[in-house]
């Protein structure tokens, strides 16, 4: 079975033990106290461990990343571009090998997997240009011979914990530009799918990162709760479910840290009935079952306005039926299976419980196989309409394929039954009314919002977050709210002298 270890100052570690130089509870010198089980959700197989860091690795991580840090703050913005430029090069030339230990531990089809790293890409691109988003601002002769420059500065040590569902993505919206910035970096990924990112922080050696820039500690909560209280921790990221997300949040701002902590979502579709049926079924059936439902973005509920609703449900049934469920690495498979076996179960009990909280159950995936991978975490595609906002398929965030379709007879109506949510990540609208589509920007209470595009994910260049329940903290992801996040601002109010200048002398007076 393969052992996926740690990664601190440049090199893997199996354990606090080995870092330590003593042996660990399980005397064993080098090896780590506790691992994780990592499936391959396909086969249901347990393919490898993954080392669960105690306190001492923890510890060690952030020492190497504070050590680090001493000379990466000080490094040329000319040497931190060169490094990333190499790091572009070295993860383009790698996408199908990242992809592929996503697909492995994941589940998510190949093409899906090399999406993610597309998308992961942009960051490292946006952060190859970090000198741009560095600039600082100078004011001249603000008073007599008086100039004002404002500059930002790395915050040192930075922490990032990441969830299972886009184990290189959701890394690459943060590291990158924290690095980028001048900061050093300490990855948490989920321990679900712990071997992407690991090689994400070899190849950044290989292209030229020094030694403890960029380090990977997998664990389970043991390890966050360590990391979020720290003294030598300035800032953790966060991206994963609501309420770790609030824990997250609650604990690393009282023990003083800067904190940005993304949640979980419920994600709404609004078809207005003058939409394109057609580009709405496709959308809705893309974005609800892309990635068996694993996305934060994902479209779990559509809102179908008036006439719009029969003629989408039956238009969502006919492309449904022809999704090609099977093993991520099988180029003929549309959608793969879901991480575990305890989160399939879960995801079947909300299409179980429907019809009894009132939903007409016109998809039911639940009892769905692949021949020959019998011990796959399989689900089919279930789609659930007449919805009620009261049920529990509504009110959770499932995870999973199952699009959930309520109706409404009004606009007003859809937009106070979206903005009731608690979540607040993305939503779209499908309409041709360009003045329907532009109330709709205004008036949804969202972070991200799609017109006749239901997966709103910005450029990289622009910043992703959402709001209420979906972000707890001022700042989204990358972007220039990434550049802020990890820099704080300084301003310096210098006086230059005129040689001819005779002194001023003392003045008690404020300074105006
Ligand atoms: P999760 O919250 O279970 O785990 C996320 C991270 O937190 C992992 O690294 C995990 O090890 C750690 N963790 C789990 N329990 C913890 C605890 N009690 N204390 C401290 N740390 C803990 O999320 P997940 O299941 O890995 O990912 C799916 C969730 O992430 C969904 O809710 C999804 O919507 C959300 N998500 C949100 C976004 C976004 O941008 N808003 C993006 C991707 C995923």
């Amino acid at each position: 079975m393969k052992t996926v270890n740690h990664w601190i100052g440049g090199k893997s570690v199996p354990g606090a033990s080995d870092v330590s130089g003593a042996s660990g509870a399980s005397g064993v010198s080098g090896a780590p106290d506790r691992y994780g089980e990592v499936t391959d959700p396909a086969t249901g197989e347990v393919t490898t461990r993954v080392a669960f860091a105690a306190a001492g690795d923890v510890d060690a991580a952030v020492a190497a990343a504070k050590d680090a840090y001493a000379t990466w703050r000080t490094s040329s913005l000319a040497q931190r571009t060169a490094i990333l430029f190499r790091y572009r090069a070295l993860l383009d030339a790698r996408r199908d090998d990242i992809a592929a230990l996503i697909t492995a531990e994941h589940g998510k089809v190949h093409s899906d997997a090399l999406g993610e790293v597309a998308r992961g890409l942009e960051i490292v691109e946006l952060a190859c240009g970090i000198a741009n988003s560095l600039k600082g601002e100078l004011s001249t002769q603000v008073s007599s011979r008086v100039d004002v420059s404002s500059i930002r500065q790395p915050l040192g040590v930075v922490a990032g914990i990441t969830p299972f569902n886009f184990p290189a993505m959701v890394p690459m919206w943060m590291f990158p530009v924290a690095i980028a910035c001048g900061n050093t970096f300490v990855l948490k990924p989920s321990e679900k799918d712990p071997s992407a990112p690991v090689l994400l922080a070899q190849l950044a050696s290989e292209a030229g990162l020094p030694d403890g820039v960029f380090n990977v500690l997998h664990g389970d909560r043991e390890a966050v709760d360590a990391l979020l209280v720290h003294p030598d921790v300035a800032a953790v990221s966060f991206v994963g479910s609501t309420p770790i997300a609030r824990h997250i949040h609650a604990e690393a701002t009282a023990a003083g840290k800067r904190v940005q902590a993304l949640g979980g979502a419920k994600n709404h579709m609004l078809v207005l009935p003058d939409a394109d049926l057609d580009a709405a079924a496709d959308a809705a059936v893309s974005a609800a079952y892309g990635s068996a439902g694993e996305r934060c973005m994902a479209i779990s509920a559509v809102v179908a306005v008036g006439s719009a609703g029969d003629e989408l449900v039956s238009r969502i049934v006919e492309r449904a039926k022809k999704i090609t469920i099977g093993p991520g690495g099988d180029p003929a498979s549309e959608m793969g299976p879901l991480i575990t076996r305890a989160h399939r179960d879960k995801v079947a009990g909300y299409v179980r419980s429907a019809a009894g909280q009132g939903a007409e159950v016109v998809l039911d995936g639940t009892d769905f196989t692949v021949q020959g991978y019998e011990q796959g975490h399989w689900i089919g595609l279930s789609l659930l309409d007449r919805v009620s906002t009261d049920s529990d398929a509504y009110r959770d965030e499932i995870f999973g394929p199952v699009l959930c379709v309520l109706r409404t007879e009004t606009y007003e109506e859809a937009m106070a039954l979206i903005n009731a949510s608690p979540y607040g990540n993305g939503t779209a609208i499908f309409t041709r009314d360009g003045g329907a589509a532009r109330r709709f920007q205004l008036e949804v209470e969202a972070g991200m919002v799609g017109v006749n595009v239901p997966i709103p994910v910005p450029v990289g260049y622009h910043s992703f977050g959402g709001w209420k329940d979906s972000l707890f903290g001022d700042h989204h992801v990358y972007g220039n709210d990434g550049v802020r996040f990890y820099t704080r601002g300084k301003v310096v109010t210098t006086r230059w002298p005129d040689p001819a200048d005779t002194p001023a002398g003392v003045d008690l007076g404020f300074p105006s």
